[in-house]
């Protein structure tokens, strides 16, 4: 799908509470029968752990626990599946967390539990995504859950903290909401999407325009927001503010850049590069 068609947009937190959270506020949560299937597993691993070694009931044993493996993985990948189909259903572009970077990010806690059920989820959404030509991006989850999503401060918490409280704007919403909306705000930058402040939190269609292709457009009036993170991924990009009427931010990559140049050599405005080279004002 071409960037300039995308109308909705969604970002997705992955939580130890709850399976996701959208920057919409929803919640899915993690299936109880998952939960009662892996009693049910650890009972027979307990049975297994009494029986003689090599012995035919400990084969049995064995086997059993096998086929419950098993059924679980069906029931998770099931699971998998309509989630995934039922975001890909409602949104045009899905924002997730990178989590091989959130592996290394993140020493202190491990949700290696969850990571692995998460990666296989990821991969379904992507293919079914790819099958309905929505675009999943995945974005660097670095401070996504630390950070205010209104204003950028960072807010430190810890993950027994289940709301979001900003000292210096005030937001308070759930952390793992405010973490969607950082992933989703994330993504749109790395797009080149503007999409106003209201519509993100508003939960209602968004109304999208798209400043790649060469093109920076008129979007709505964005509020100054906490650019920092642009340092941290993969050149070429620049974050751009064209001045005039309507402040318009976009990050694009070199060869918009030079076109945009051309077009407006007067109100092009450079915030940040990440080599400082190109039409710092
Ligand atoms: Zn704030």
């Amino acid at each position: 799908m071409p960037l300039d068609e995308v109308k909705t947009a969604v970002g997705i937190d992955v939580g130890l509470k709850e399976f996701l959270t959208t920057s919409e506020g929803k919640t899915v949560p993690i299936q109880q029968t998952y939960r009662k299937t892996q009693a049910h597993l650890a009972r027979a691993q307990r049975q297994l752990a009494r029986k003689e070694k090599g012995s035919n009931r400990a084969n049995k044993q064995k086997n059993k626990i096998a086929r419950i493996h098993q059924r679980i993985g069906r029931i998770r990948e099931n699971f998998h599946y309509n989630t995934a189909h039922n975001l890909v259903k409602k949104y045009d572009l899905i924002a997730v967390e990178d989590l091989n970077i959130k592996g290394l990010a993140r020493t202190k806690l491990s949700k290696s539990i969850l990571d692995a059920a998460w990666g296989k989820f990821i991969n379904i959404l992507e293919s079914v995504a790819v099958k309905c030509s929505v675009r999943v991006v995945k974005v660097n989850p670095h401070g996504t859950s630390q950070n205010c999503s209104n204003c950028g401060t960072k807010v430190p918490k810890t993950l027994s903290m289940r709301l979001h409280e900003c000292p210096k704007c005030g937001l308070a919403m759930d952390r793992d909401e405010n973490a969607a909306l950082n992933i989703l705000d994330r993504a749109l930058n790395e797009v080149g999407l503007i999409l106003s402040r209201q519509c993100v939190a508003g939960g209602t269609p968004v109304e999208a325009t798209a400043a790649a292709r060469g093109g920076l457009v008129d979007g709505q009036p964005r509020a100054a927001r906490n650019f920092r993170w642009f340092f941290r991924w993969k050149p070429p990009s620049y974050c751009l503010q064209l001045t005039g009427e309507n402040v318009t931010r976009a990050l694009v990559c070199v060869s918009d850049l030079l076109s945009l140049a051309i077009e407006f050599p007067k109100c092009l405005r450079l915030l940040y590069s990440h080599k400082n080279t190109y039409l710092a004002r």
